[in-house]
């Protein structure tokens, strides 16, 4: 039997933030309390991520404009990456920058080619607020660049141009979510 709680049971599905929504645009808040609100929070999202089967989710995709996200995302050797970072700095993105398949919870159905370090660390805080490193390679460092992007208030299309660009935003247009 095990004894290790599993994240977002006790959480609740909240609904997504689509591309165009104000929070979805605009710089997230420093946590600055870490109390039982938070842990909360952190639970909705991964009962959200699990829900939408997701890699990650950043808080102002379910609405809450503060600096968390979590995730449960392989890496290109298929090792599981499992967690949470509070209040995250982008402190290292670096190695060679690919072009990969992109996605986002707020812009469901869509996937366009973005370029991406194959390297990236993140430091932060967990809900107890003690400090956390943590390191990416591969489809992970993808993961914690796209999350930590969020936080700044960036979808993954912003670093899209020409017709990469064009394409998914008239595909965005024409998605059933997209009016
Ligand atoms: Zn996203």
């Amino acid at each position: 039997m095990r004894n290790v709680s599993i994240p977002g049971t006790h959480g609740r599905v909240r609904p997504l933030t689509l591309l165009g929504g104000p929070v979805l645009h605009a710089p997230c808040e420093e946590v600055t309390d870490f109390g039982p609100e938070l842990a909360a929070l952190v639970d909705d999202l991964f009962a959200t991520m699990y829900a939408a089967q997701g890699v990650g989710l950043a808080a102002n995709q379910v609405g809450e404009p503060l600096r968390v996200f979590v995730y449960d995302c392989p890496d290109d050797e298929d090792v599981r990456h499992l967690g949470h970072v509070v209040n995250p700095r982008l402190v290292a993105a670096d190695g060679v920058v690919i072009r990969g398949p992109e996605g986002c919870l707020s812009l469901p159905g869509l996937e366009a080619g973005t370029e991406r370090y194959d390297h990236a660390v993140v430091e932060g805080f967990t809900v107890a607020g003690e400090p956390v490193t943590v390191h990416g390679t591969g489809f992970f460092a993808r993961c914690l660049q796209h999350e930590c992007d969020h936080l700044e208030g960036r979808v993954y299309i912003d670093h899209l141009t020409g017709w990469r660009k064009r394409r998914v935003l008239r595909q965005a247009a024409r998605a059933p979510w997209g009016r």
